[in-house]
């Protein structure tokens, strides 16, 4: 929202800091939308950037949190809402930011971003961190989007897939072409969705032993499970244990990790516990 008198004159954007700016208001206003904040919600923005989407949503929600690492952007959105209650501005690197805390119902939280595009997985995990949000929309690069809603079988399929998908429902909304922001990026964008399960279907053993057993796999995603299994230092299974498991599971371990369900790679990190 360039025309608003509160939006920062903010000289150069900052390549280290992911800065392009979504200039399209149709656009600012769907990702608004897609979030679905009332009056009663409890919102976190990450980057907040030159308010693009900060300023459709002040106002609209109870209480908004925004996450801003530049020193100079933070500033000035600390300054333009320094007489309201209903805003929080916190200047620091997200990754650091502990969300349930800064949160009266962490639960109930909905988190928005356009988020930089270096540390999307970092974020990505930090808010699927528990307790986890009622509701995630973030833009993300188009190809990165694409490997979190991906299905088994495919090559966007793997660590991250995985990951997500087990704790959450995700799903692309709409995309978002180079041409939305400035300045123009490189890659073309999409809107994602995460809802994450409440409560969650799998307790905390499941999911840390999902994710070693998720990394070994896909840090090894051409060679098939059971070499894996037995040789990979985080794993190191014996081959009589392999060849249990195996048969125990009816799961043919010759198969590569990228061709198992996340259910199946639960039900294995299961069995190697
Ligand atoms: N929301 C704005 C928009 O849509 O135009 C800005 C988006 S821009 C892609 C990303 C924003 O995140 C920038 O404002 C940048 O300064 C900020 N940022 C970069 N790294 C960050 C971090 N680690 N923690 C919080 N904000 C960060």
């Amino acid at each position: 929202m360039s025309s608003d008198p509160r939006a920062p004159d903010h000289g150069r954007a900052r390549r280290s800091l992911g800065q392009n700016f979504l200039v399209d208001p149709n656009l600012q206003r769907r990702i608004v939308d897609a979030m679905g904040a009332g009056p009663g919600d409890e919102v976190v923005e990450i980057g907040p950037g030159r308010g693009a989407l900060t300023l459709h949503l002040e106002g609209s929600v109870r209480h908004l949190v925004l996450v801003e690492l530049d020193d100079d952007l933070a500033a000035h959105w600390a300054q333009v809402f320094r007489d309201r209650t209903d805003v929080e501005v916190i200047h620091d690197d997200v990754l650091r930011v502990d969300l349930p805390a800064v949160s009266t119902d962490p639960g109930a939280l909905k988190v928005v971003g356009n988020i930089p595009y270096n540390i999307t997985t970092p974020i990505l995990f930090h808010l699927l961190r528990r307790p986890r949000p009622a509701r995630i929309v973030l833009m993300v690069q188009k190809e990165v989007g694409e490997r979190i809603v991906a299905d088994p079988g495919t090559g966007a399929y793997g660590a991250l897939a995985v990951g997500v998908q087990s704790v959450a429902d995700a799903r692309l909304l709409f995309k978002v072409g180079r041409k939305a922001f400035r300045p123009v990026p490189g890659v073309d964008s999409v809107v994602l969705e995460i809802v994450p399960h409440a409560p969650p279907r799998l307790d905390v053993r499941d999911e840390a032993d999902l994710r070693t057993l998720t990394r070994a796999a896909f840090q090894w995603r051409r060679k098939q499970l059971q070499k894996t299994l037995r040789d990979h230092p985080d794993l190191g299974l014996s081959r009589e244990r392999v060849e249990g498991v195996g048969a125990d599971l009816g799961l043919d371990l010759r198969r590569r990790p990228e061709t198992l369900a996340p259910h199946d790679l639960l039900a294995l990190a299961r069995a190697i516990r």
